[in-house]
């Protein structure tokens, strides 16, 4: 199907000013990957200016190829041991105080990279102590005890996107499964909830794609499924085409009905629902944290 250009609230022009290109250079200089590049984020400029940025660990290949990410498909190198500090001295030349970690998916690795995860965490807490972390995880194949042991990480939150409704998993991420993906955050709810005292914390957080072809129903599945983990932090935005290789645009959400989608999540049993055009499940991390603080979520 052959959808029209992008609509005039969806031309976002990537600025790359010298705040941008010099947010580029130390990442590159530290041999650092983000998924703002890797994954051709819309809102890299915006991002960077600020010296934000998402880091990607566990190299720049994915062992998936999903039809919607931009991610390159490969053979994957050896995890990097001094990732957790080269991290350290991005955030420390920053001044960065709240940190988004992700990786690409693993499958080559038998704890499916969730020993580096756990690594890099701990190597940022002993070099930065005061450094907030959210971590946004691969599916770790399905491996329970791999999700409880990084959802044990002094992290604030614990991040696994279901990207989009269990209907388009066949089209679009064909290496992943939608149950399974409801699980790794069913388990980390669950996991975190049996630790005596620490009950709420980390704060389980979803990203959703709306424009791939997905009816309201099956939103509306998707929003009970959510809300029945329970996820308190959800994302909805725009899914919007990387290159002319990945799955095409179905539709165009308009800013309004991003209103509605936060009414029917909301209606559905979530509490902080962050949603409009060009949101991203990383997008303003901190911020999105500190209001789900504040709203008590
Ligand atoms: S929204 Fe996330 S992935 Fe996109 S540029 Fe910002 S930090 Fe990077």
């Amino acid at each position: 199907m052959k959808i029209s250009a992008r609509p005039p609230w969806l031309r976002k022009q990537k600025r790359l000013t010298p705040e941008v290109m010099r947010t580029r250079r130390t990442i590159d200089g530290l041999g650092l990957h983000t998924v703002c590049e890797s994954a051709r984020c819309p809102n890299l400029g915006e991002c960077y200016a600020c010296g934000n940025a998402t880091f990607l660990i566990l190299g720049d290949q994915c062992t998936r190829g999903c039809a919607f990410c931009a991610v390159e498909h490969g053979h994957p190198q050896p995890p990097d041991r001094e990732e957790g500090r080269k991290i350290a001295d991005y955030v420390r030349s920053k001044g960065i105080r709240y940190a988004v970690l992700t990786s690409v998916t693993r499958d080559d690795l038998p704890d499916g990279g969730a020993g580096h995860f756990v690594r890099v965490v701990e190597d940022l807490k002993k070099l930065v102590p005061s450094l907030q972390i959210e971590l946004l995880v691969p599916d770790f194949a399905g491996r329970r005890d791999m999700i409880e042991w990084v959802v044990g990480l002094p992290i604030e939150v614990f991040a696994h996107n279901v990207e989009t409704v269990e209907e388009q998993y066949q089209r679009v991420r064909s290496g992943a499964d939608y149950r399974r993906s409801l699980d790794v955050l069913n388990t980390a709810a669950q996991s975190r909830s049996g630790r005596s005292g620490k009950s709420g914390c980390p704060r389980i957080k979803t990203g959703v794609m709306v424009g791939l072809g997905e009816t309201e129903e099956q939103l509306h599945r998707l929003f009970s499924d959510l809300a029945a983990v329970p996820v308190e932090i959800l994302t909805i935005g725009q899914y919007l085409q990387p290159s002319k290789f990945n799955a095409p645009v179905h539709r165009y959400y308009n800013p309004d009905e991003y209103q509605l989608l936060r009414e029917k999540a909301v209606a559905c049993g979530i509490r902080h629902i962050v949603a409009g055009p060009y949101v991203r499940s990383s997008y303003l991390a901190e911020q999105v944290h500190r209001d789900s603080l504040q709203k008590n979520v």
